[in-house]
């Protein structure tokens, strides 16, 4: 029913109140998330946290994400442009913001939850190839947004979902998105949609005075397109003062209890629970039209309890850890490495001290400069990366770990650069290197399967998603895991080249796994020395309530450098 509170606190639905959502027994649920005003001010992490809220209610909830490029999924997109390229287990290569879904979630995605405007507009276009539109002009009204409404319905349905949250990439007005947005508004014509703007509030001058213009333009443009918020989420440094919130609540024609503050946190984990705190979440649920309920207080005092030191090192031993790659300049690339270094502190007690160095400093330098650049370190991780540049830094920052004891986390070509470091610098073979890198060298201890080297298109061909690995008993990995069969998600061209492990494996180089029929080098460690690597990418699974094991036992060594072995 429309009731007479909100009918006071929300001036601009009374129509969808008083009918749709009256005619409609059993609505299919959504919220949809968008940006009003401008981009990378944590959408994401808003939409985690609407998500997170809600399954402490109990209901199941999960996000998808629309992202307007043209490119089919984020696999061909430059690192450091677009932050890292997230795997999933079912082999998509999707948006960054999946990590923070699933790292909030401590859920599994799959790809029907990403679409991307190459997905839908390639889909359309093989559609009307195949005769579906005989007759008629294929237009983006109604043809290609119907596709989309009845693509949502669908995640919903197969999914079981209480509610199915989307959230918009880009910003409205953007050309991109500007049609997904239109598919919004006829969503909400059939079904109980929940809209949610999410938009930044500057503060200028000295006294640091919140503005909210760029808001009441934004709005303005939400608007124009036939969507009214629901409610609005301001982004700000500081909390929003009662001025902005009443400004904002009068151009967005809602009650100023509907505005909810989302000022920067020190530990973004905790805004659901301050979404608990400050009633969005009972909100949220009246909203969708669900009775109401009270939040499941164990499953809040448990990710409180998993999330609570991250961001705040007071008081706490710290580890130093160097992160020695390509991409450090845009911290973004490498954003699942240092919320999976973050989880195993907390699970280690430490607080990490992270340096990102650019590994081409380590190159053109003599040994005794490339150990002063290291020294202090209690931890090197080399992560994943493509292409040459850099890559004999890092092999430096490998040896120096191999030489000096100290702890070494290798990920993927962190993985293939520790391999060649010990076939070079222990077993003697100078030209050691990777197909990759050098194709004509004798000893490609890194080289292309034979399955992957007729293959010239570079979208989805990489080895991609989920691979079940077996772990060899007496390993340093084998404990870290507890278990002798795991799986890890993966992403790249190359492998070991099975020529040399029996060589290697002799010098003191530890095959610690491979995936179950034997024929491909998961995981290696140095028997004589504290360096651990895999050829998959384990901070893709890691999680604040699920830290990833290969990390936990990295930092744990780091711990043991740092501050002795407890
Ligand atoms: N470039 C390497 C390969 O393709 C490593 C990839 C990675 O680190 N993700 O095998």
């Amino acid at each position: 029913m429309a009731t007479p509170q909100k009918i006071n606190t929300k001036v601009g639905k009374l129509f969808r109140v008083s009918t749709a959502k009256l005619l409609i027994p059993m609505p299919d649920r959504y919220i949809v998330v968008l940006g009003s005003l401008l981009s990378g001010i944590g959408k994401g992490i808003v939409s985690s946290s609407i998500t997170k809220t809600l399954s402490f209610y109990g209901l199941n909830v999960m996000p998808l994400k629309f992202d307007g490029y043209l490119n089919y999924d984020c696999g061909t997109m430059n690192p450091l442009k677009h932050g890292e390229v997230f795997v999933l287990d079912d082999k998509s290569e999707v948006d960054m913001d999946f990590g923070t879904y699933e790292r909030f979630l401590n859920k599994s995605l799959n790809s029907s939850f990403s679409l991307t405007g190459g997905k839908l507009f390639s889909e359309i276009v093989a559609r009307e190839r195949r005769g579906e539109f005989l007759g008629s002009d294929v237009q983006i009204i109604p043809h290609l947004t119907d596709m989309i409404v009845r693509k949502l319905v669908e995640v919903r349905r197969a999914n079981d979902l209480d509610a199915l949250l989307i959230e918009v990439g880009g910003t409205v007005g953007d050309i991109e998105n500007s049609y997904f947005i239109e598919a919004m508004r006829e969503l909400a014509m059939k079904n109980r949609v929940v809209f949610v703007a999410v938009t930044y509030v500057p503060e200028l001058g000295v006294v640091g005075e919140q503005k909210t213009k760029p808001t009441q333009l934004g709005l303005r443009s939400l608007m124009q397109l036939g969507i009214q918020p629901d409610f609005i989420v301001t982004r700000s440094e500081k909390k929003l003062d009662s001025k902005a919130r009443e400004k904002i609540a009068l151009f967005g024609n809602l009650g100023p209890d509907r505005i909810i503050d989302n000022h920067d946190l020190d530990n973004i984990y905790s805004a659901p629970l301050e979404f608990v705190r400050m009633g969005f979440g009972d909100k949220l649920i009246s909203e969708l039209g669900i009775e109401a309920r009270t939040p499941d207080q164990k499953m809040i005092d448990n990710w409180r309890r998993s999330i609570i030191e991250i961001g705040n090192g007071n008081g706490k031993r710290k580890v130093k850890i160097i992160v020695v790659g390509k991409y450090v300049k845009l911290h973004d690339a490498y954003v699942s490495v240092k919320e999976a270094l973050h989880h195993a502190s907390i699970a280690n007690g430490v607080h990490p001290e992270i340096e990102w160095l650019d590994s081409e400093e380590l190159e053109g330098i003599d040994a005794a400069e490339i150990a002063k650049r290291l020294a202090g370190s209690h931890g090197i991780l080399v992560p994943g990366g493509f292409g040459n540049r850099g890559i004999e830094g890092m092999i430096s920052a490998i040896k120096y770990a191999r030489e000096r004891n100290v702890p070494y986390l290798g990920i993927c070509l962190g993985m293939q650069l520790m391999a060649i470091e010990f076939a070079r610098n222990v077993a003697g073979l100078k030209d050691a290197h990777s197909s990759e890198f050098a194709p004509n060298t004798a000893n490609k201890v890194i080289h292309i399967m034979e399955e992957q080297k007729g293959i010239s298109d570079k979208g989805g061909t990489m080895r991609l998603g989920a691979w079940p690995a077996l772990l060899k008993s007496g390993t340093r990995i084998r404990s870290a895991y507890g278990a002798e069969r795991i799986s890890e998600r993966h992403r790249h061209r190359y492998e070991f080249n099975n020529s040399y492990r029996d060589g290697l494996e002799g010098m003191g180089l530890t095959i610690s796994g491979t995936t179950p029929d034997g024929k491909l080098v998961e995981f290696i460690e140095w028997k004589n020395a504290l360096g651990i690597a895999t050829q998959s990418h384990p901070e893709l699974k890691s999680r604040p309530e699920a830290p990833a094991p290969m990390f936990v036992e990295f930092v744990r060594m780091a711990k043991d450098l740092a501050h002795g072995s407890s």
